[in-house]
């Protein structure tokens, strides 16, 4: 069966597929490129601004991707708060929002958020309540 990169699968994608993705993500926001390595026993990827590397054990590459792509997004446009906001601060936090609406299609429900670090994760799931009360109307 074809995968669909847009699908939101929980397939484990490989390297060549994840570097497929990277590079659709970079066309769109307009980024280097950035290779990706799948490898490590860690329990968390890792961007260290020339390549991203996702851990074989992660439960969703596409997940780490995003979040490490997030990093990379932060570090090409906005290099001052790279350097001077903590890891996750809220430029980060911009960029994955960003991200996740794009690659999920507006459903930014799909992101796992409770497993994202816990400032990330409330700030995803304020947004979709604000989304949520925006599209209702309200
Ligand atoms: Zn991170």
């Amino acid at each position: 069966m074809a995968f669909e990169l847009f699908e939101p699968s929980k397939a484990q994608l490989g390297e060549e597929k994840l570097q497929k993705l990277a590079n659709r993500i970079s066309r769109k926001f307009k980024v280097n490129k950035i290779a990706i390595r799948l490898r490590g026993r860690r329990q968390y990827s890792i961007y260290f601004g020339r390549h991203i590397v996702i851990t074989l054990r992660a439960r969703d590459r596409i997940e780490h991707l995003l979040h490490e792509f997030a990093h990379h997004l932060q570090h090409q446009n906005f290099r001052f708060a790279y350097k001077s906001e903590s890891p996750h601060g809220k430029t980060f936090k911009k960029m994955l929002w960003k991200l996740i609406m794009w690659y999920y299609k507006g459903n930014p429900k799909l992101y796992d958020w409770d497993r994202e670090y816990v400032s990330v994760g409330i700030y995803g799931l304020k947004r979709i309540d604000r989304l949520n009360k925006k599209r209702a109307g309200k």
